[in-house]
């Protein structure tokens, strides 16, 4: 099982030593941390696996915002979060680049969490097995690589899939793509346990509820069978 926090745009390097310095992950799950890239060096060290929230696909070059994978390693950031819905939405982020994203990381060794997910109208008009399907297309196989199923419609909104809606999807996923498969969309410490009982859920991608250390511990316990 793996459960792995992502703070989004929260939490400067202050917030995240406060942060760290009083959270515990149990024994018998594997953690990380996805801090803004700001935070990335405060978090390194400090017992818990940190992740990036994206990565760009050159080495290096005139990429303004864009952050390389090589300087995440020289950083010790052991992965990062690709395709994440919000980018997918909000910044442009296509099947394309989620692809070369996810082969620049793996080539420069870090771990990646590549992200999918169909909306709510995709889900209404019955399209959420073709999206799932040329979303997983675009990812690389890897044993460095897992992927989150998260439904948009469930990203921050209170509204989490059913533990049926994501066994069905996860299982769909990994027809496709034979990897472990993490949940996200709404996960919290009441409905954590049983959506990671489900067969094929691989643990957790959570948002809103791994900002606030006890309930991020309380998330990740959830996942210790
Ligand atoms: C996320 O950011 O990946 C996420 C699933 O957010 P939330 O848990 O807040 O829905």
């Amino acid at each position: 099982m793996l459960v792995a926090g992502n703070w989004k745009m929260f939490k400067g390097p202050r917030e995240t030593v406060e942060f760290l310095d009083s959270f515990e992950p149990p024994a018998g799950v594997d953690v990380v941390v996805c801090p803004p890239f700001v935070s990335l060096p405060a978090a390194v060290g400090r017992g818990v696996p940190v992740y990036a929230q994206s990565v760009h696909w050159a080495a290096e070059g005139a990429f303004t915002g864009e952050v390389s994978a090589g300087m995440l390693r020289e950083l010790g950031v052991e992965g990062a979060l690709v395709g994440h819905s919000e980018r997918r939405q909000h910044f442009g982020e296509t099947d394309e680049s989620v692809r070369r994203r996810c082969e620049a990381a793996l080539e420069a060794g870090l771990a990646v969490i590549a992200c999918v997910g169909e909306t709510e109208a995709q889900r209404e008009a019955g399209e959420t097995e073709a999206v799932l399907e040329r979303q997983v297309a675009a990812i690389p196989f890897h044993d460095r690589l897992v992927i989150a199923y998260e439904p948009v419609w469930a990203i921050g909104t209170g509204k989490t899939a059913t533990p049926e809606i994501a066994q069905e999807a996860h299982a769909l996923i990994k027809a496709l793509h034979d990897t472990q498969v993490l949940y996200g969309g709404s996960v919290k410490p009441e409905n954590a346990a049983e959506l990671m009982a489900q067969p094929a859920v691989d643990g957790a991608l959570v948002g809103g509820a791994s900002l606030e250390a006890e309930s991020f511990a309380a998330i990740c316990r959830a996942a210790v069978t």
